[in-house]
C-alpha cells in the first residue's frame, strides 16, 4: 500500500508547519499557564481552512479526508502546539455528524466545523464505567417529543470552549427494555448541564471537566441521526478518526521533542571541544526515539489512507496500532529529550518538560494502551476475551 503523500498533502504540511512555527511552544505554554486558550491560533487555522479539511466542500470544507486532518494535527504538535480539541471537534464530532447526522444536522453544524467557528466537545467517559462503555449510566428518556438526559461524565475536554457537547447516552428500547447507546448534541449552556473543572497535571490551554446532566431537556432533533438506530454506528464512526488524529498529535509532539533535544545536544559542550551529542550514551537514546516516532508515523498514514479509502475494518486495526505506537513513541521522545538536556530539561524555558504530562496522558486517553492491546490480542491474534 502506498502511503506517500501527494503534492497537495505535502503543501498542506508545509503551510501548517509555517503557521505552527509562527505561534510555537512558548505561545502554547504561556496560554496554558495564564489559564487562557489558543484562540488566535485556532481562529487563524480555521480561516486558512485547516480545521475543516475533512468537511465536504458542499458544507464549506476542504473536501479531503482524515489523512489531511492528521497532517494538521501532526504539524501543529511538531511546532509545539498539540491541540487536543482538533481530535475532539473536527475528528470525532464532525465525522459523526457528517456520517450519521440528518441532512438538517449536517447543514446546521458542518459549516461551523469547516471554518473552525464551531467547537464541539465529546463526552463518553463516566466515573463508574471507565473503559467499559457497556456500563454507561447516562440515560436519555423520552418526554413527549423531547429527550431528558441524566447522568455524569468525567475528563471531558474543552467544555469551556465548546458551544455544544456530543454526549453519549443510553436509550431504553421499548420492545425489550434493554438500554442502547445514542448520541445527542447538547448545548454547553443547556439548563441542567453543569460542570466542574478537574485539576490536571498537564501543561495545556485545554481543560478537562466533570459534567453533571440533571434532566437536561433537549428537542427531538438533538438526537444524532433519524432514530436511535443510528447510535451505535455513529459512536463507532468517531473511533478511527479519533485514534488516527490523536496518534498524529503524539508523533508531532515526539518530533518536536527530538528536534529540540538534538539542537541542544549538538551545541552543548561540557567535555572540552566535543558536543554532548558526540557521546553515544546521549545520541543513541535520541536516535532510538526518532526511529520509534518514524515507525509510528508510517502506521498513522497507513491507517489514515485505509480509512479514507473506506476500508474501515483494516483501518480499525491500523488506527489502534498507530495510536499505541505513537503514544509510546511520544512518551519516549519527550522523556529522552528531558534527559539529554540535563537540568535544563526540567526548566520551562527549554520547552520539553512542559510536555511530560500531555504525553503521559496520551498513553491513557482517549483509549488506554491496555485496551488497545486487548483489541489487538482479540481481533488480530484471535485470543479469547477475558473481560
Ligand atoms: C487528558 C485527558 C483528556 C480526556 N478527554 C476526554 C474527552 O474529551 N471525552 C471523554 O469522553 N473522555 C476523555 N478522557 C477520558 C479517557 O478517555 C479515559 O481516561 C480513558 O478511556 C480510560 O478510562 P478510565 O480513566 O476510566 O480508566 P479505567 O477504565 O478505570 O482504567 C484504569 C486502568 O486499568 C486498565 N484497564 C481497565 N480495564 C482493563 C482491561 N479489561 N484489561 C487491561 N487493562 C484494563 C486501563 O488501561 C487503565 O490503565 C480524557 C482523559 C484524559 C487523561
Amino acid at each position: 500500500m502506498n502511503v506517500d503523500l501527494t503534492d497537495e498533502q505535502e503543501q498542506l504540511r508545509d503551510a501548517v508547519r509555517a503557521l505552527g512555527r509562527r505561534y510555537g511552544h512558548d505561545y502554547f505554554v504561556t496560554k496554558a499557564k495564564s489559564g487562557e486558550h489558543t484562540t488566535e491560533l485556532w481562529a487563524e487555522a480555521g480561516r486558512l481552512g485547516y480545521l475543516g479539511v475533512n468537511v465536504p466542500t458542499e458544507y464549506g470544507g476542504g473536501g479531503c479526508g482524515i489523512t489531511e486532518l492528521a497532517i494538521v494535527c501532526e504539524e501543529l504538535a511538531a511546532a509545539g502546539c498539540p491541540l487536543l480539541l482538533l481530535v475532539v471537534s473536527p475528528a470525532i464530532a464532525a465525522t459523526v455528524i457528517h456520517r450519521h447526522g440528518t441532512e438538517a444536522q449536517r447543514k446546521r453544524f458542518l459549516p461551523g466545523f469547516a471554518d473552525g467557528s464551531l467547537k464541539v466537545a465529546f463526552a463518553i467517559t463516566e466515573p463508574e464505567a471507565g473503559s467499559n462503555f457497556h456500563r454507561l449510566g447516562t440515560v436519555a428518556r423520552r418526554d413527549g417529543d423531547d429527550w431528558l438526559l441524566s447522568g455524569r461524565k468525567c475528563f471531558i475536554s474543552g467544555v469551556d470552549e465548546a458551544r455544544y457537547v456530543l454526549v453519549v447516552a443510553r436509550t431504553e428500547e421499548a420492545a425489550t427494555g434493554r438500554l442502547r447507546p445514542a448520541l445527542f448534541v447538547v448545548p454547553a449552556d443547556a439548563p441542567g448541564l453543569t460542570r466542574s473543572k478537574l485539576d490536571m497535571e498537564i501543561v495545556s490551554p485545554e481543560n478537562q471537566f466533570l459534567l453533571y446532566l440533571d434532566d437536561v431537556r433537549l428537542p427531538a432533533d438533538a438526537l444524532v441521526g433519524e432514530s436511535v438506530d443510528a447510535g451505535l454506528p455513529a459512536l463507532f464512526a468517531g473511533l478511527n478518526p479519533e485514534r488516527i488524529t490523536v496518534a498524529a498529535m503524539g508523533a508531532g509532539t515526539g518530533r518536536y521533542a527530538i528536534e529540540r533535544a538534538s539542537t541542544y545536544t549538538a551545541s552543548r559542550k561540557v567535555w572540552g571541544g566535543r558536543s554532548i551529542g558526540s557521546h553515544q550514551g546521549v545520541a543513541h537514546p535520541l536516535a532510538h526515539a526518532a526511529v520509534q516516532v518514524e515507525l509510528a508515523r508510517l502506521m498513522i498514514y497507513r491507517a489514515a489512507t485505509l480509512y479514507d479509502a473506506g476500508r474501515d475494518l483494516e483501518a480499525g486495526v491500523a488506527a489502534n496500532m498507530a495510536k499505541y505506537a505513537a503514544g509510546e513513541a511520544a512518551a519516549l521522545a519527550v522523556d529522552t529529550a528531558v534527559q539529554v538536556h540535563g537540568g535544563a530539561g526540567m526548566t520551562t524555558e527549554y520547552g520539553v518538560a512542559t510536555l511530560l504530562g500531555a504525553v503521559r496522558a496520551g498513553r491513557i486517553a482517549p483509549v488506554s494502551r491496555e485496551m488497545i492491546l486487548n483489541f489487538v490480542a482479540q481481533h488480530v491474534l484471535h485470543q479469547e476475551k477475558s473481560y
